[in-house]
């Protein structure tokens, strides 16, 4: 039985109803997590409202702005952490960015500035996230990120991504060595295609979709509750085996070779 009653888990990447940590918080307050969330803040505040009605329901006792290209707020989310939890079990990293405009068109293009900012948000943000966590997670761990094919193929248009998502697979890998002997575990969940806000930056996504549920042994794409089901089983002690590894969540698409 999936249970995560007495574990602390802290959740990045919900912005909105359509977002996969969205997915994930629900599945990890069903199996009865201590949820701490982050949100991404803006100036007007608006991003804080609107993650805070979101997630009400499953009671957060932290939440907290983090921007991870801000050391000050990663450092004051893990500070608040110690302060009120003492420990941390599970880190959900499921945040990724990249300008509009690397992400359509020819890869060569790729400014400097957008593969540094690409590459900070959504691969270097990972190895930060856990450096941090790991004085926190005295009693084991799990780490948890997303990622996509577009790492380990080269899928239209995902251009500076794909080579984000390849570093991100990397890291899973470099930390996951690093923190085993301390019983943390860092693995991460290759999703198929899902519409989010993330997603509808990537051009075609659309077209891509269509295509797994053409050709995807499943015939469908996943949900964020797939996606969330699975995080909660590789945070739990059913998986305590498991570190290191890319799971595909993607209704078997990554095996099919036409
Ligand atoms: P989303 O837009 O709902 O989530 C992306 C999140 O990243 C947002 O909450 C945003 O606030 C956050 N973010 C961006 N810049 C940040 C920063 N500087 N600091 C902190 N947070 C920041 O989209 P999503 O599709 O749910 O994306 C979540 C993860 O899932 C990403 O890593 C994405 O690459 C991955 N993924 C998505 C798909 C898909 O098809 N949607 C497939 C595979 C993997």
């Amino acid at each position: 039985m999936l249970n995560l009653t007495g574990k602390n888990a802290l959740v990045t990447g919900i912005a909105n109803n359509r977002s996969i940590a969205w997915g994930i918080a629900q599945q990890l307050h069903q199996a009865g997590a201590n949820l701490g969330i982050t949100y991404l803040p803006d100036d007007r505040g608006k991003m804080e409202k609107k993650v805070a009605e979101l997630v009400e329901p499953l009671n957060p006792s932290l939440f907290v702005p983090c921007n991870v290209q801000n050391d000050e707020q990663i450092q004051s989310t893990f500070a608040a952490i110690q302060e009120k939890w003492g420990r941390l079990d599970i880190l959900i990293h499921c945040l990724a960015f990249a300008n509009k405009d690397d992400l359509t068109g020819g890869f060569s293009q790729t400014s400097r500035a957008g593969f540094k900012t690409a590459l900070e948000i959504s691969t270097y943000s990972l190895v930060q996230l856990s450096g941090a966590a790991k004085p926190l997670m005295t009693e084991g761990g799990s780490i948890i990120t997303l990622t996509y094919l577009g790492g380990v193929r080269a899928v239209p248009n995902y251009n500076v991504m794909g080579v984000a998502k390849a570093g991100l697979e990397a890291s899973v890998r470099y930390l996951a060595a690093e923190l085993g002997p301390q019983n943390i575990r860092v693995n991460a969940i290759s999703a198929g295609p899902i519409r989010t806000l993330a997603s509808s930056a990537v051009g075609g996504i659309l077209d891509m979709i269509h295509h797994v549920e053409e050709v995807a042994p499943l015939r469908r794409t996943v949900t964020q509750q797939e996606v969330g089901n699975t995080a909660a089983f590789l945070s739990s002690d059913l998986a305590s085996g498991i570190t290191g590894q890319v799971l595909y969540v993607d209704a078997g698409y990554e095996i099919m070779g036409m």
